[in-house]
């Protein structure tokens, strides 16, 4: 019989969830430390499935544990469920009818080892010819980047057959739209707190029509590769927050547009006890600059303060070009300068400016 969320949050391991928040035991509630403003003030009823802090009118946080749980991971649906399900002392097996697997990353890990396998197997590969040619990754980082290519449909069936169930791997996305076989082959592994999370489609005869990426079908695109940090870099392209990672700097993520998305700061705010300090480094282009200035705000209105914004030389699209070229392995040689001066040197005010103030 499927488990109900209703069994899971009435056996649910609550302190062991919220670990991170310091919950203290006060009667019939928990004291936690507020995901959204981190004072000590946010609030769970023993039986409740709901953090609220006290601050209503500073803070207002108000979350669902099944919210934050997701939030906090960059989870999806089944895996939430999986999570909360694990605490909850309820195993998940295949009959439960949930088809989630105890170890969902093993799965996506066989799939990433045999499209890795196929990038470098496939004669006159065009996947690997746009790695090394239109790219210039070399061959030691297009390995390490775990980047493959989709061997097609069957291929790809009979090289998961031996360790998975058919129902598992008809799950798969990259199986059960022919999207990724056909046109998006290149298939770029993304990460969440260190496993694997998924994967992302790369078009390889570029088509002004289409999205140059593709996600899975109902996935919110998460802040790819985020695991909680001190100083988190936001990029915007995948690549670039992969060979970042490639190269050994492991606090770039990617939100795979010029901009910072709700689910995206979302994370953000559900690590604030862990994220201080955050730098933006988008494209080097019109608009990147734009991104820029909206992350601003968006970040500002959820309480960031420490704000940096990355310039990189006018030689370098974005971030990959720069590692591709200088080599580096870090970003110190970067300029990250306070959102302040980015705002007046981006958006100075004078008489003639027509555009509204922003401070
Ligand atoms: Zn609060």
């Amino acid at each position: 019989m499927k488990p109900l969320l209703k069994d899971i949050y009435q056996r649910l391991d609550r302190a062991a969830l919220l670990a991170e928040l310091r919950p203290e035991a006060a009667g019939d509630h928990y004291i936690l430390t507020c995901p959204g403003c981190g004072k000590r003030e946010a609030y769970l009823y023993l039986n409740s499935h709901l953090i609220i802090c006290n601050r209503q009118n500073q803070c207002g946080y108000k979350k669902s544990l099944w919210d934050w749980t997701a939030a906090r991971y960059g989870y999806g649906q089944k895996e939430t469920f999986a999570h909360l399900a694990r605490l909850a002392g309820i195993s998940l097996t295949e009959d439960s009818g949930a088809a989630v697997h105890h170890d969902p990353t093993r799965l996506l890990r066989s799939a990433q080892k045999a499209c890795a396998k196929a990038l470098f197997t496939l004669t006159d590969n065009p996947g690997l010819r746009y790695l090394r040619e239109t790219r210039h990754w070399s061959e030691e980082e297009i390995r390490a980047s775990g980047i493959g290519y989709h061997p097609g449909l069957d291929a790809l069936r009979t090289a998961l057959n031996a360790d998975h169930t058919t129902e598992e791997i008809d799950a798969l996305p990259l199986m059960a739209t022919k999207l990724f076989s056909t046109k998006y082959r290149l298939i770029i592994p993304f990460h969440q707190n260190g496993a694997i999370a998924g994967f992302i489609g790369r078009l390889i005869e570029e088509d002004p029509e289409q999205p140059k990426y593709r996600f899975p079908k109902n996935t919110k695109v998460p802040l790819v590769n985020f695991e909680p940090t001190t100083e988190v870099v936001i990029v915007e392209g995948i690549l670039d927050a992969l060979l970042a990672r490639v190269r050994g700097i492991k606090n770039v993520f990617a939100s795979c547009t010029n901009q910072l998305s709700g689910t995206q700061l979302d994370t953000l705010t559900a690590n604030r006890n862990t994220v201080k300090r955050i730098r933006l480094l988008f494209d080097n282009d019109p608009a990147g600059k734009k991104g820029t200035f909206s992350s601003i705000i968006k970040l500002l209105g959820d309480g960031f303060t420490d704000i940096r914004v990355g310039e990189l030389d006018p030689q370098y699209k974005d971030l990959e070009e720069y590692l591709s070229h200088t080599k580096k392995t870090t970003l110190d040689s970067i300029t990250f300068v306070p959102y302040y001066e980015w705002l007046a040197t981006h958006y100075p005010i004078d008489e003639h400016d027509t555009r509204p103030s922003i401070l």
